[in-house]
Order: structure tokens, then sequence, then C-alpha cells
């Protein structure tokens, strides 16, 4: 390959044919899910929630799983994707480092969340599940989720928050176009939803209540599951074809990254990025791995890692993660698939084992990033993503201080067409930041002091 090469490209038959399991390479195994008195909870207890194939995905050690052919048929759709050089921004910053991105903007849905949406709607058919049922805040993991249960064969019903399903239409559309049934939580259809509505009729609504909803029907159904966009084993697993297919475009221009810079909500695309490094990084590789958060919800940098619910209601088992508590209301900060209290179990492991490094940026300093961005590369980033941009520039400048060639990879998690409304707040002049008071945090923790301790 030319080394004044914009992009590197993967052949069809070059798609990864199997994802990396981290779990088995780690250095001490992952804590189990428990239940509130501390005892672990195997996997029979989440049989209605989840199928029991995607169960034993989740539970796996094995180093490698092999991707069906037909989740692979679909995935094709997109990808491989592209590995971008970014010149023109490395250009503005005057930086001897090369930047490079991985564009998961690529896909029908535009973010990387199809690259697990597509496989669980797959093993949900295989295991004979008729119809999915899931949560959306803004509407990405819905969109992402609607699609894929179209392509795969499946029904698909997502309960949106009510607040985002009056203000965001366009996610609405997309899942309807989809013929995915997007209904505003809290709503009628569930015992919950109309518990809440009766002491609240002008609720906005919020995750916690949506994931309860969506829950609460799909255990009621033998032929219909649950489905979760982040956090979980299994989908950290589906993600990781982002790094693999990473490291053989690398390999083909003959470099390797310094660093790999990920933003982090519930883990999945840093996961997805990463964890194929971290297996260089276990075997010896000197390579610094960093997940950036909002400094609004900063769970890895202040939340401690405990045991706590996935949800308000305590609906899921207790998982090992950093948390800022499940009670913990972020502020209306613009990134909204990255105001969420906890972080994967995966992800948290790897940073107790030091493997990974993680920092908090204000969404303003993460808008200037987008914004010159877009400038450089033309691309309009989504707010999730504009976070691991800040830190790649961060990063640049200091290869820049130092006078290294650093070589910094990373992981373009979404365009931002559907979230314009931040760019217009910035644009405006109306976009403040908000970090985390220190009493907010302590007050939301002091909900979880009776929790069992992670052993
Ligand atoms: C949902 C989302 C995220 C955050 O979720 P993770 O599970 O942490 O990856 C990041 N970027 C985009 C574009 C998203 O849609």
């Amino acid at each position: 390959m030319s080394s004044d090469f914009t992009k590197i490209l993967l052949n069809e038959d070059e798609i990864p044919r199997q994802w990396y399991n981290i779990q088995a390479d780690l250095p001490s195994p992952l804590p189990p899910p428990v239940g509130p008195d501390g005892t672990p909870i195997g996997p029979d207890a989440l049989a209605r929630v989840f199928p029991m194939n995607l169960i034993e995905q989740e539970v796996s050690t094995e180093r490698w799983i092999d991707i069906p052919e037909e989740v692979l048929s679909i995935l094709k759709i997109w990808r491989p994707s592209p590995l971008y050089r970014a010149r023109r921004l490395e250009a503005a910053l005057q930086t001897p480092a090369k930047i490079f991105y991985k564009n998961e903007g690529v896909s029908p849905a535009g973010s990387h969340k199809p690259n697990t949406a597509v496989p669980q709607a797959w093993y949900n058919k295989q295991f004979g599940i008729k119809h999915l049922i899931t949560e959306t805040g803004a509407g990405q993991w819905g969109s992402a989720l609607s699609m894929s249960c179209k392509l795969v064969g499946i029904d698909c019903k997502v309960f949106m928050v009510r607040i985002s399903f009056d203000q965001k239409p366009f996610r609405k559309i997309m899942m309807k176009t989809w013929g995915a049934d997007c209904i505003a939580s809290p709503s009628d259809q569930t015992e919950i939803g109309r518990k809440i509505l009766a002491e609240t009729p002008d609720t906005p609504g919020s995750l916690a209540i949506a994931i309860s909803e969506a829950i609460e029907q799909a255990v009621s159904y033998d032929d219909t599951r649950y489905a979760l966009g982040s956090v979980l084993n299994h989908v950290m697993l589906h993600q990781t074809i982002i790094g693999l297919e990473t490291r053989k475009q690398f390999e083909k221009v003959g470099l390797y990254p310094d660093i790999v810079i990920g933003c982090a909500g519930g883990g999945s695309n840093f996961a997805g990025i990463s964890f194929p490094f971290l297996y260089d990084k276990i075997h010896g590789k000197n390579i610094q791995v960093i997940a950036t958060e909002p400094e609004a919800c900063p769970t890895l940098t202040r939340g401690p890692y405990i045991y706590d619910a996935g949800d308000v209601a305590k609906m899921t088992p207790f998982l090992p993660m950093h948390s800022l508590g499940h009670g913990f209301i972020p502020p209306a900060i613009h990134a909204g698939g990255l105001r969420y209290h906890g972080m994967a179990p995966l992800v948290s492991h790897v940073r107790q084992l030091g493997l990974i490094d993680a920092t908090a940026i204000g969404q303003i300093e993460c808008y200037e990033a987008a914004m010159l961005f877009a400038h450089t590369e033309g691309f309009i980033s989504a707010p999730e993503t504009s976070h691991a941009i800040a830190q790649t520039i961060r990063e640049a400048k200091k290869a820049k201080e130092e006078g290294k060639e650093k070589v910094i990879l990373m992981n373009w998690s979404g365009h931002g067409l559907m979230d314009l409304q931040g760019y217009d707040a910035y644009l405006s002049g109306k976009l403040s930041d908000y970090p985390l008071p220190e009493e907010l945090l302590q007050r939301s923790l002091a909900a979880v002091k009776d929790h069992p301790p992670i052993r």
C-alpha cells in the first residue's frame, strides 16, 4: 500500500470469522453476578430474560467464538468498516502523531450498535423466540435493534422514554420504518407503567422505568425475550469485531497503535476496539488504552467498584462494576448514550487490573473537538463520539510537546446526523459543563452501602 493513503480497507473475505472473548485471558476471573444476599446467580436464573444460547456466551471462557455465517452475511452490509488516517486533523494540530479512526458510523443505523443487535436478534430467532423487547433513551439502540430484527425476521418492540418520544421524533420514525413497534414509556401495557401513570400522569419517563417495562413484558411470554445494547459480556464480545478488523488494517500498513481510545457509556464500543489490543498488552505489549467519559457522569473515574443493580427497580442481578449508584440521575448532557450509572463488568474489571486508564471530559471541550473534526475530516460526530475525539486531541497535543511520533487510534463510534440539537446549542453559545458535585455523588452512593462486597 502506498504511504499516502487516506483509509485502509479490508476485503469482505478478510472479515474476522470469530469474536474474541477476553474472559479467556484475564489475569484473574471476573466476579460472578450475585443476588442481594451475595449468593452467585447461575445461568438458569436469567433464562426468562435472555435466550440460553446468549447466556452461554455471557458466561463462556472460550477465547474464540465462531460468528455464524448468517450473522456475517448481514454484518457484511457495512463491514469491514474503514480505518481512516486523520491527516487533515493531524495537520491542523501540527502534531507529529499519526491519528487513526475506525469509522463505525457507516452502519445503516449510524453507530457500532448493530454489531451486537444483529447477532442478538439472530440468536433469539435460533432459539425459537418470536418477539424481542427492549428500551431506548434517545433511540440509538432502539433503531439498531429494529433494523436488525427486520433483517433477521423477528418482531421488535421498543419502550422509548416519553420525553425523547415526544422531543426526538427522528429515531422513532427510523424504528417505525424498520417495522418495530415503538411506544412511549411509561405505558399502559405493563403493571409498572400503569402504576407510574396513575401516580404521575405527566412524567417524562426515564431509562430505568423503560427497562422495568421491557423486562416485565419480556418475562410474561414464553416466546418473548429482552435485549440489552451494552454492559453485558456477550455485548462486549460481539463488538470485538471492531478491534479485530483494526488489527488487520494496521498490519496492512506495517503500523501498530501506541494509544487506543474509546468513549465509554456502558462500555461496548470501547471494549470492541480495545479488547483485541488488550490481548497483546496482557501478553507483554507496551500500549496505553484509555476510556473517556463525560465529567457529568464519571462512572470509571469517580464511581467506586461495587456490586450494583443495572436498573433503579433492582430487577437485574447485582453486577460487579464501577457505579455511581443505581438511583443516579445524570444531568441532561447531549451525549445521551453516555448517561448510564454503571460500567460494563468486563471494562470495570480490566480497569481494576490496571490494564486501562480512564479520563472524564466536559461537554464544551468535546463539542470543540467535534467541531475541529468536522472542519478537518468532514464527518459530524455523535456527541458520545466527541469524547473520544477530545481525548485523542489531548494525546496528539501531548505528543507534539514531547516531540514523539506516536500512533493514536480512536473508535469513531457513530455519526451525529440525528443529534443536531446539541450542535445547535453549542453554536448558539447555550452549552454548559456539569461537573458532578461530590455531595450529589455521595448521596447517590448512600443507597448502595448495604450491597454485598466484591470478593
Ligand atoms: C450508545 C452509543 C455510545 C455509548 O455506548 P457504549 O456501550 O459505551 O459504546 C457511544 N457512541 C455512540 C455513537 C452510541 O450510539
